[in-house]
């Protein structure tokens, strides 16, 4: 399968048509955003990272039941996915507590949480991606109530996989953000991606930061981090 006209570029990845409309090509970048775009870098190999750890864990993802919009591994960057209408949701589960929800709520980094929680942010650049509860979601037309059911179901599903998975690799899954989208029947599948720029990797050893936290937040060694979780990942896979 062909890449064919470039339909969208992000900050992250560039997606492409191809010769089947219900197709496309995402192809991912180097380049690092944090702060809704405010800070702008390179991570250098991170496109190659993300796009196989993004693969294998959605594949491993379908297999234990979660419909994904995983098709194909075209090469080093650019896998074949199935075309999906976006849910306008970022769906973001939490085992521990970090980033915005420390912030918000005044609570230190690192309170490990007896069950996961789960928030919803309205995917919109121009509004900075605000918080949004399940009622406003629904008011707003972003989705229906058996969507929402399916979608939370779908991403505590994820997180109980993912969980023990990176338990294996000597990671702890701190807190994640997935997005779903609908494909032509209308059913819900898992889309975007899941790799260190959406997802919060602490070594459970040493508490160390392999994620995007260290670019977001200075502190060094970004693409050894990156480089870590892939191996301890394709070791255990
Ligand atoms: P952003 O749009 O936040 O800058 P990216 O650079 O990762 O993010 O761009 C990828 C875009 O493609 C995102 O807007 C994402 O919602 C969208 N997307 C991801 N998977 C699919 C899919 N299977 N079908 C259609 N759009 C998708
Ligand atoms: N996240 C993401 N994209 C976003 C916002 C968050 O991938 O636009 C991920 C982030 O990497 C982390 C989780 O979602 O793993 C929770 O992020 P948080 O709300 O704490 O926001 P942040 O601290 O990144 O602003």
């Amino acid at each position: 399968m062909e890449k064919k006209e470039q339909l969208y570029e992000g900050k992250a990845k560039k997606v492409y048509a191809t010769d089947d409309p219900q197709k496309l090509i995402v192809s991912y970048k180097d380049d690092a955003t944090a702060f809704n775009g405010l800070k702008k870098g390179t991570i250098v190999g991170k496109g190659v990272i993300n796009n196989r750890m993004s693969n294998l864990l959605m594949q491993k993802l379908e297999k234990e039941g979660i419909p994904t919009h995983f098709i194909e591994e075209l090469s080093d960057r650019d896998t074949l996915v199935k075309k999906v209408s976006i849910v306008p949701l970022e769906v973001i589960i939490r085992n521990i507590s970090a980033g915005s929800f420390a912030k918000r709520y005044g609570v230190e980094e690192g309170i490990v949480f007896d069950e996961p929680t789960i928030e919803f942010s309205y995917k919109n650049d121009a509004l900075g991606d605000p918080l949004i509860n399940e009622y406003h979601a629904l008011a707003l037309k972003l989705a229906t109530k058996e969507e929402i059911e399916t979608i939370k179901k779908y991403a505590f599903g994820v997180n109980d996989q993912l969980k023990k998975f990176w338990s294996g690799c000597g990671v702890t899954l701190v807190d994640f953000k997935l997005e779903f989208g609908k494909v032509e029947d209308g059913s819900i599948v898992l889309a975007d991606e899941i790799s260190p720029d959406t997802c919060r990797l602490w070594d459970s050893a040493t508490g160390e930061k392999l994620d995007k936290d260290r670019f977001r937040r200075d502190l060094g060694g970004v693409e050894d981090a990156y480089a870590e979780v892939m191996k301890r990942l394709e070791e255990h896979i």
